[in-house]
């Protein structure tokens, strides 16, 4: 039970805006002012004392005693109840009480409050209709178009609920309160208020609570308007959204008091409609800002765009449009995309596009054939995404044209095949048939002409399309195809007839392409296409055709150094052979007086034999000697010279049975230094025999010749690979010196003194010489005391060489 101390209930009930009486024993013992006021006495004084149940009218008396009765023998009875209410004067009121039980001053009290139904009951009805009537007009208020539509709307809601309507709505911006919207009031009254200044309305805002002002002279933040009569009372609503003050409904009136408790109400709850329907339109107006936007972009966006919704297009910009040939965006808009699909794609699209909307992952990047308005294929770079487009999953899809990109990449493919063909090229035309060839098949047929630059003027080397233009253009004279030689650059026309430059060829071109081919900064010639129609080139054949150009110039360059080689080699090959012409003559021609000499030191020995001193024979001996000595050199000369220059026939070889001749030959050396000649299993090969005796014999003689071996060994080998036959011939003999390698291969060079080991020297000097008159490469490996090995090669493939004695 309650415990309540005289204190406390008097601060609690003196305030109360409700009528309480407090009872004990049926007396009452305690009542507030509004009890007084209620029951028609003029002070609460008036009731202390008094019998409660004489003020129930008589109808009611003896229900209500049973009920007190009841209560006090402990009863459980109801604590709220209605009854008629019988004032002092008489009059009775229907009333409603809520009683309490207390414990007052040790005793068991009831505390009453009693409402005043006919009032409250009249109240109430009137506020459900005006609510209605606020929920009926608030579904209208929350579909306005414009703020100020609301507010207006807004103000006609409260003209209808309270009655009139004078006042502004004020919406918030950053610092203040701007009103835009006001009625009944002149609108030049408070345009703008900042706030951090005074105001009931801006306290309002500050606060987040609704400001009921009954007077408004006693309100310290009444700001008084000079131009307007004073505003005695004033109702300043918040309008929230999200506990944010957005704006204020202001109302005001010239009278003290003119809002009351349910007017405050009726404006909160405008508030909250006005505030829903503010939001809602700034909502829209977001929205419809954002769409504005995105179709914006899309319509200046470079790429062409379809927006889908299943397979429907829902929107295509401009682009699209024109990628596929259509007269405007609004033809393709409504249709099902597979129009815009080459056959092949259309059930691929379908289920990407529909499994995409189901949320199933799908690349989103892929090269798409697109079909055209006129039947023309389009191929296409295609970029997809999803997106949410007015709530619903759509699909944008933004397509780029690659028809020319795909294009271009396979003729640059088939341009670098052919650019293979040019480099094989041998000859000039060779390289004019390789370029034709090359831009027919990648650019495609046109009027061609490949046209050199021969002093001073281009001649055509070749043409395909059009006959060869009949006489020479000087480099200095008219015409594009000689400017783009001459400023060695390339020169595109699109329409000759709008070309200063163009001269009229054979045929009547509309359109040129001269691309020049340059070598070392210097003109070499000119690639020239011409067609009959017009605009029939473009930039990218353009490129293909300066990529072409520069391949001819890199095979040209490779001709004219395999020519300089050429050139080179034909050169020393002359020389060489001039040399051998000399060294052959003047061999041949020093025998005849060598002859003399020796002839007739010989007779002067027979003739004067018995006369001379032992001093003058010796001199005579060694006359002859040293003539037969030259013989022999100049004989070594001439064997020299003659290698590579006396004709002999190739033949198939067995080098066994030539191994087996030279032992025959060299068999009175071999019985004598009892030495051993090994012959290893040797191929048969297609070679120049005598030659090839001559090499081998050589080294074989070298081999026995050069050794102190007790037991004097020469083996001959051969190796095979692919390409080459290498042989080998080694000895046991005294060996080589390394630094003497080279030195031994030069004519007439010798290590060792003539009388120890006879010789003239020439003999590795004309082994070198055939050697590499079969193509081959001599070399050996030696150690001195041990032995040497002289290895050679002789490849397979013969080379060409010319023989002639
Ligand atoms: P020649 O045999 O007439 O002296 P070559 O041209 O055949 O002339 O040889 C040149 C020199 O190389 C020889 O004088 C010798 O000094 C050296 N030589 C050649 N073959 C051998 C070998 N098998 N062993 C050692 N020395 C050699």
């Amino acid at each position: 039970m309650l415990q309540l101390h005289e204190l406390d209930y008097h601060l609690f009930l003196e305030k109360s805006p409700e009528s309480v009486v407090l009872i004990a024993d049926g007396k009452c013992v305690y009542a507030n002012q509004s009890a007084a006021n209620l029951l028609g006495l003029d002070k609460p004084e008036d009731l202390i004392g008094q019998d409660m149940l004489d003020f129930v009218s008589s109808l009611d008396v003896e229900g209500l005693r049973s009920i007190i009765e009841g209560r006090a023998k402990g009863e459980k009875q109801p604590l709220r109840y209605e009854f008629k209410l019988r004032r002092i004067d008489g009059s009775e009121i229907d009333a409603e009480t809520h009683v309490t039980m207390i414990n007052f001053e040790g005793r068991s009290a009831s505390l009453a409050y009693i409402r005043d139904l006919t009032e409250g009951k009249q109240l109430e009805n009137q506020m459900r209709v005006k609510l209605e009537v606020l929920h009926r007009h608030a579904v209208n208020l929350v579909n306005m178009n414009s703020i100020v539509e609301a507010m207006e709307y807004s103000f006609d809601i409260i003209d209808e609920l309270l009655g009139f309507s004078n006042g502004a709505i004020g919406i918030v911006e950053e610092d203040y309160l701007k009103f835009i919207y006001t009625r009944n009031v002149s609108s030049d009254v408070l345009p703008e208020m900042p706030l951090s200044g005074k105001g009931i309305t801006v306290r309002a805002v500050k606060t987040g609570k609704t400001q009921l002002i009954h007077d408004t002279r006693l309100d310290h933040d009444y700001v008084k308007d000079i131009d307007e009569p004073d505003k005695l009372s004033e109702l300043d609503v918040p309008v929230k959204i999200g506990g944010k003050v957005i704006a204020v409904i202001n109302l005001e009136s010239e009278q003290p008091n003119a809002f009351t408790k349910e007017d405050k109400e009726i404006v909160e709850i405008l508030s909250e409609h006005l505030a829903s329907a503010i939001s809602r339109i700034e909502q829209l107006k977001a929205i419809k800002a954002s769409e504005e936007e995105y179709r914006m972009l899309l319509d200046s966006s470079l790429d062409s765009v379809v927006l889908l919704s299943d397979t429907k297009i829902l929107y295509a910009n401009s682009n699209m449009a024109k990628l596929l040939c259509y007269d405007s965006a609004s033809e393709l808009i409504g249709q099902d995309i597979s129009i815009t699909l080459a056959d092949e794609e259309k059930e691929l699209v379908r289920q990407r596009t529909t499994s995409r909307q189901r949320g199933e992952p799908q690349p989103d990047r892929y090269e798409l054939k697109l079909l055209r308005k006129d039947g023309k294929i389009v191929e296409a770079e295609t970029v997809v995404s999803l997106i949410e487009y007015k709530n619903k999953p759509a699909v944008l899809a933004l397509s780029r044209d690659v028809t020319e990109r795909n294009r271009y990449e396979r003729q640059v493919m088939a341009l670098h095949r052919h650019a293979a063909a040019l480099a094989q090229a041998g000859s000039y035309d060779e390289v004019c048939k390789a370029t034709l060839d090359a831009i027919e098949s990648v650019i495609g047929f046109h009027l061609l002409a490949f046209m050199a630059v021969r002093e001073g003027v281009l001649i055509s080397i070749g043409n395909r399309g059009s006959p060869p233009l009949d006489r020479a253009l000087p480099l200095d004279g008219p015409g594009v195809t000689v400017k783009a030689a001459r400023e060695q650059r390339s020169i595109l026309v699109k329409d000759t007839r709008l070309e200063p430059d163009f001269v009229r060829g054979p045929t009547d071109s509309l359109s040129e392409l001269t691309v020049p081919i340059v070598v070392d900064g210097q003109t070499v010639g000119v690639i020239n296409m011409e067609s009959i129609e017009l605009n029939a080139f473009n930039e990218m054949d353009q490129k293909l055709l300066e990529t072409l150009a520069m391949h001819v110039s890199t095979t040209i360059i490779n001709l004219r150094s395999q020519e300089k080689i050429k050139r080179n080699i034909e050169e020393l090959e002359r020389s060489n052979r001039d040399l051998d012409d000399y060294t052959y003559v003047v061999s041949h021609d020093l025998k005849a007086p060598l002859r003399t000499i020796k002839s007739f030191s010989s007779f002067l020995l027979e003739d004067l034999g018995d006369r001379l001193d032992e001093t003058e024979k010796d001199y005579l001996n060694r006359i002859d000697a040293a003539a037969t000595n030259m013989d022999r050199l100049i004989e070594d000369l001439l064997l020299l010279s003659r290698v590579g220059r006396k004709f002999t026939n190739v033949e198939p070889v067995d080098l066994n049975v030539l191994l087996e001749e030279i032992r025959n030959d060299q068999v009175a050396v071999i019985d004598e230094k009892k030495a051993e000649l090994i012959v290893d299993d040797l191929p048969t090969i297609e070679v120049q025999r005598i030659w090839m005796k001559q090499l081998f014999a050589n080294l074989v003689n070298n081999g026995l010749k050069f050794n102190k071996s007790p037991n004097p060994k020469v083996v001959a080998s051969s190796v095979t690979d692919d390409e080459n036959y290498l042989f080998s011939v080694k000895d046991n003999g005294i060996g080589i010196d390394n630094k003497y390698h080279s030195q031994i291969f030069k004519i007439f060079e010798r290590l060792n003194s003539t009388e120890e080991y006879k010789g003239t020297g020439a003999g590795l000097a004309i082994s070198k010489k055939i050697v590499e008159y079969f193509g081959g490469k001599i070399w050996l490996e030696s150690e001195p005391g041990v032995g040497s090995v002289f290895y050679f090669t002789i490849p397979k493939k013969k080379p060409i060489r010319s023989g002639s004695e």
